[in-house]
């Protein structure tokens, strides 16, 4: 221990104190045991940091907090590391410690009666949904990453995916957090409340704060009625417009029942066969629009019915050119497996251009028009790539450079490419995040299209609770030097 404590000391003597109240092997400080920490899932960067520290307790966690408070260390909470905007991955590590909420991983309580949990932040969401499934409940919230991401670096992010088109962002599904203040104070927000009006709703502060004003260690959430019927079709549609017009025709059939509607242009199916390259959809692969569209009830109401029938009048009309009902749950896997497989295949082919944004439902397909005539003629070299949770208006328009170009020259003109879609973007009056957040990657776009009530409001909500500038420096809000 004192051994320990000795290296810890060397590479900063604030460190130390970290040490002796928490204990020093929980002060990660090799460079090979570090390297996880510093590179989120994107790898659009390496961070920087002192150390990474692992408390296990939320009085831990406490501990951490005020020692760093006291010695001016700034922290940078990490999940599991999932994020795609560099939120995990500071720039200027010299007076930066990442606190991982890995430890924290208890699940606290799950009242069946009240349809809700309370857990600890750093369980996985997986974690999370399999705790509510042995209650009989869901818990909605369902990403590709959701194996590894954490509750709580979900609610930081206001975590979106594919259910949210019928239960609503993260955001929708907190009931309440518990967080760790800058100064070290805990707060505790976790009350089981459906209903509570009584003045501000503070929660809502850090949902969706990546970091910036505490560290989340405590959720309570909602959970739903386990639906137990499930059906998931495969369609095909000539278009994006006829893609848009199946979901209006579905909603209005199905009310809030359709639980996901995701859209795929053909082109990214060539990226989900460089991971499984016996990838064959379910309709035709030269079809245009690729859709998965999910339905899910009780007993009582005939899902399967209700599909087949919204299906084969879209058919019948000309909305959908083909469509495939799955029959069975490892059918609808497969269905699925596409969709994972052609954001894995994305990572595998390497740096690519990847935006998250989000227009009025009924721009979606004016949207990737524009956006795909902006690169067959600006970047005529480059692979557009449109898919996305259409159903919340919510494309990933993501762009391939030529294979031949070199990864560093790429990158260059990947942040023109960049622009040039944020600001079609702009002209529909979307939004440049749609779910994965600011972090540091979208921060200078984010922070300069902001009007100055807006900047003043988040600065003013900044200081009144993080005065020092410690929770997570540089993310979301541009540090004080670079405000100006
Ligand atoms: C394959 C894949 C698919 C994805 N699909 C989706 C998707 O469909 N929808 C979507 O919204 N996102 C998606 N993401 C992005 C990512 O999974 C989410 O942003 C997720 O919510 C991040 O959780 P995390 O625990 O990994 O957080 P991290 O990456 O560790 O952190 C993200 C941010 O939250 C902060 N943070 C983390 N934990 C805490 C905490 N306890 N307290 C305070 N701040 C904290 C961090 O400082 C950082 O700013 C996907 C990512 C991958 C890799």
């Amino acid at each position: 221990v004192a051994a320990l404590q000795g290296a810890i000391s060397n590479i900063d003597p604030r460190l130390a104190r970290v040490g002796q109240v928490i204990g020093p092997d929980r002060v990660v400080i090799t460079g090979s045991e570090m390297e996880t920490y510093l590179r989120d899932w994107s790898g659009d960067g390496r961070g920087q940091a002192l150390a990474v520290l692992r408390p296990a307790t939320v009085g831990e966690v406490q501990a951490c907090v005020r020692v760093c408070a006291e010695t001016g260390l700034g922290i940078v909470p990490q999940g599991g590391n999932t994020g795609l905007v560099s939120g995990t991955v500071a720039e200027d590590g010299r007076d930066i410690v990442v606190l991982s909420l890995s430890r924290l991983n208890r699940i606290r309580a799950v009242d069946s009666a009240n349809l809700t949990i309370d857990a600890d932040a750093g369980c996985t969401l997986q974690a999370i949904k399999d705790a509510s499934e042995a209650a009989g409940c869901i818990f909605p919230l369902a990403l590709g990453a959701q194996g590894s991401c954490q509750i709580g670096g979900n609610v930081a992010t206001n975590a979106g995916g594919i259910n949210v088109l019928r239960y609503g962002m993260a955001r929708d599904l907190v009931l309440g957090v518990e967080v760790v203040l800058p100064d070290g104070r805990l707060w505790n927000g976790m009350s089981g409340l459906r209903k509570d009006n009584r003045g501000y709703d503070l929660k809502q502060l850090f949902i969706g704060s990546e970091g910036t004003l505490g560290i989340v260690t405590g959720v309570g959430l909602k959970l739903f009625p386990r639906p137990e019927n499930i059906e998931t079709a495969y369609v095909g549609a000539a278009s994006f417009e006829a893609a848009m017009s199946l979901l209006a025709v579905a909603r209005r059939a199905c009310s809030d029942m359709i639980t996901a509607f995701e859209v795929m242009g053909s082109e990214c199916l060539a990226m989900a066969r460089l991971v499984d390259p016996a990838v064959v959809p379910p309709v035709g692969q030269n079809t245009p629009v690729h859709i998965i569209f999910e339905l899910s009830s009780s007993r009582l109401i005939d899902a399967r019915l209700l599909i087949e029938t919204v299906l084969s009048e879209a058919l019948a009309s000309g909305v959908a050119i083909d469509a495939v009902v799955a029959q069975s749950q490892a059918h609808a896997r497969a269905f699925w497996a596409i969709r994972e497989d052609l954001v894995e295949g994305q990572a595998r082919r390497g740096y690519h251009v990847r935006t998250d944004v989000s227009v009025r439902l009924g721009d979606v397909p004016g949207f990737i028009a524009a956006a795909r005539k902006y690169i067959e003629t600006q970047w005529p070299a480059w692979i557009s790539q449109a898919y996305g949770h259409a159903g919340d208006g919510n494309v990933h328009f993501n762009v391939l450079p030529p294979e031949n170009l070199a990864e560093s020259e790429a990158r260059r003109l990947g942040a023109d490419v960049t622009a040039g879609l944020y600001d079609i973007v702009r002209a529909f009056g979307g939004s440049i995040s749609a779910e994965h957040g600011i972090g540091r990657s979208r921060r200078d776009v984010f922070w300069a299209g902001l009007e100055p009530v807006q900047r003043n409001m988040l600065a003013a909500i900044k200081s009144a609770i993080d005065p020092q500038g410690l929770m997570n420096p540089g993310c979301l809000i541009p540090l004080a030097k670079e405000k100006t």
